[in-house]
């Protein structure tokens, strides 16, 4: 039985992982945070088949995690640091493997500007709503960014009866359903303005071009990348037979759950093809 390793338990992991399972694969899956990936932060999940009227990420997360466990519990909770090649195949954390699918996803981008890690460390901002501990107290949110993922939260974030400003410093870009929530929704105010500082008082206060905000929390949503183990006697650009990669992290941006499935659910494929062909 040919033995793989799934790194990432994400919506792409998840799916590849069944299939291997399936096609009769020993597989060992290693997530370091939740499985469910970055579902957990997501608002509502319209355009996934299968769930008219949508459904919110977290409960995805969990349905996908629930099936996703029917066919395996072999999960080791950390963080893959490095893959390594080998002469017979590959090894993670002392483990040998013939093949590995990396479903890493994508990290979140940080905004950039003075003060942003001093308002993290004071636990007055995060990159997405499931990092958040407590919501208690929180009377008025700031949401720096323009794209789906800011939407997104200040949708969610304005439901939950925060005032919630969102600062964008260009035209703000997303599919259009969820630009008319955002602008429609009570509670949620666009502001076209750029973070210039940030600083600690009290609460989170954010210098823009235009004015001073304080905030009881800030959410920065500016794009997310993809961040890969090392990859030790082999690229990335260069990878060895056995080697696939699915979901966000091919594509260094954030991309859908369909689209991250389906990757999974190929790259299982090609994988069980190139393990039948070294039998
Ligand atoms: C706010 C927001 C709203 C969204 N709304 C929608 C929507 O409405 N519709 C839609 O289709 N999509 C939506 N998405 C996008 C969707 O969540 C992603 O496209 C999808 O989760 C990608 O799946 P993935 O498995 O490729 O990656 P992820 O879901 O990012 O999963 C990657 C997993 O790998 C783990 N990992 C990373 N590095 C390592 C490592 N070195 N070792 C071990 N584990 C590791 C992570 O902990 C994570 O669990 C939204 C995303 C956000 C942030």
């Amino acid at each position: 039985m040919s033995k793989v390793a799934v790194v990432g338990a994400g919506p792409a992991g998840m799916a590849a992982t069944v299939q291997l399972v399936r096609s009769g694969h020993d597989v060992q899956v290693f997530e370091r945070g939740r499985i469910g990936g970055t579902l957990w932060n997501a608002r509502w999940v319209d355009n996934y088949p299968g769930f008219p009227g949508g459904i919110s990420g977290p409960e995805l997360a969990e349905l996908m995690e629930k099936h996703f466990l029917e066919y395996t519990d072999n999960v080791i909770v950390n963080d893959v640091v490095d893959i390594v090649k080998t002469d017979e195949g590959f090894e993670i954390m002392g483990i040998e493997f013939d093949g590995v699918i990396v479903c890493v996803g994508t990290c979140p981008n940080r905004a950039g500007f003075p003060g942003e890690d001093k308002l993290a460390e004071a636990g007055l901002l995060y990159y997405g709503i499931a990092d958040v501990p407590d919501w208690n107290g929180i009377a008025e949110a700031g949401v720096i960014g323009g794209g789906e993922a800011s939407m997104d939260m200040a949708v969610n974030i304005a439901m939950a009866g925060i005032r919630t400003t969102i600062l964008h410093r260009s035209q703000p870009q997303g599919i259009l359903a969820l630009q008319e929530l955002a602008y429609t929704e009570d509670g949620v105010i666009w502001l076209e303005e750029e973070v210039i500082e940030g600083r600690v008082d009290g609460k989170a206060v954010l210098r823009t071009n235009v004015a001073e905000h304080a905030f009881d929390l800030v959410m920065v949503a500016v794009g997310r990348q993809a961040v890969m183990p090392n990859f030790v006697g082999f690229t990335f650009e260069n990878p060895p037979l056995g080697f696939l990669v699915a979901g966000d992290a091919t594509r260094g941006g954030l991309g859908q759950v369909s689209m991250a499935v389906g990757d999974g659910v190929e790259m299982a494929n090609i994988m069980s093809r190139y393990l039948e062909a070294l039998d």
